[in-house]
């Protein structure tokens, strides 16, 4: 049976009386060899288990199955579990997991698998959920060796971007913190049934196994962060001061100063690496102020 065939894919889909559910972001691929690429990119040559977040008809999650010992593949759509059943009957390494991947204990789940070690992600991602589930996946402190996915082209643009181009915001200054994100290769709308209204990406997140930045503060650098960006268009000492409430702004901007930036910067110049700095520096200002 060809998982990649649209004429497969249909006359199963009505075999069990489905539709595809745009809710549920259901663009399936059509296209063997972007899904081949898709399961040998994951590999970091000693992947073990892999994870899928939405198996769809179980294109992937075949050809990953045939590559790799064990594969769990998580699906919300409850409908499309006896189907899978029957697509992937040939494999015994696949545990199928009817749930929405946001509201699933991962930790739980793959406990034996991160023991063991050698454990990555990949998933041909619905585009309504796509950045949850990255920082859902990135912020649960779950040793995953990669993560490969295939996204919308404008979210790879914003999680590959440098810092001070057009399309860096908080999440590739959150992502920088745990990893590095590389663009694999770009798959046409034309390859996915029924075909998605823009073109998708396929990127690759290789987890830092020990982090290059170490700031005192982790919450405290994920608000600075955040602050920074959430008011785009002002400098940062303004958007750090609606977002950092424990110091007055002439702190913020003597900070800002401390680490070598103008007054006048706007955060989307800054690296995590500065972030990291700035945060340690105002993490700083904090205890002395409340020890005054
Ligand atoms: N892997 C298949 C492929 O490449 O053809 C399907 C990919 S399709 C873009 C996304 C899949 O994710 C759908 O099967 C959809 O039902 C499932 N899905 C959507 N939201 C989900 C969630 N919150 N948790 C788990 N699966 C989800």
């Amino acid at each position: 049976m060809d998982l990649c065939d649209a004429r497969t894919i249909k006359d199963i889909m009505t075999m069990f009386g489905l539709t595809f559910r745009k809710e549920f972001g259901q663009n399936f691929l059509t296209d063997k060899g972007v899904v081949a690429d898709i399961a040998v990119s994951c590999d970091t040559g000693s992947t073990k288990t892999v994870l899928e977040i939405g198996a769809g008809c179980g294109s992937l999650t075949h050809e990953l199955a045939q590559r790799y010992e064990k594969v769990v593949a998580i699906e919300i759509d409850r409908g499309l579990i006896p189907l899978l059943k029957y697509t992937l009957s040939e494999h015994k390494n696949v545990e199928l997991v009817n749930a929405d991947v946001m509201k699933t204990d991962i930790g739980g789940l793959l406990h034996e698998d991160f023991e063991r070690g050698g454990v990555s992600v990949c998933a041909n991602l619905p585009y309504y959920i796509t950045t949850p589930i990255l920082l859902e996946l990135l912020g649960s402190g779950l040793p995953f060796d990669c993560i490969t996915v295939m996204i919308q082209s404008e979210v790879a643009d914003r999680l590959c971007a440098s810092a001070g181009s057009r399309d860096y915001g908080s999440v590739t200054a959150y992502l920088n913190y745990f990893g590095t994100c590389k663009k694999l290769f770009n798959v046409p709308a034309g390859k996915f049934l029924p075909p998605p209204k823009v073109d998708s990406t396929v990127v690759r997140i290789d987890m830092y196994k020990d982090k290059p930045y170490k700031p005192k503060d982790e919450k405290l650098f994920f608000r600075t962060i955040r602050a920074a960006f959430e008011q785009r268009r002002k400098t940062l000492p303004n958007a750090l001061s609606a977002g950092i409430s424990e110091l007055p702004k002439e702190m913020l901007t003597e900070a800002i100063v401390s680490c070598g930036f103008a007054p006048t910067v706007r955060g989307e110049t800054l690296s995590t690496g500065d972030f990291c700095r700035l945060s340690d520096v105002i993490s700083d200002m904090i205890a002395e102020n409340g020890n005054k």
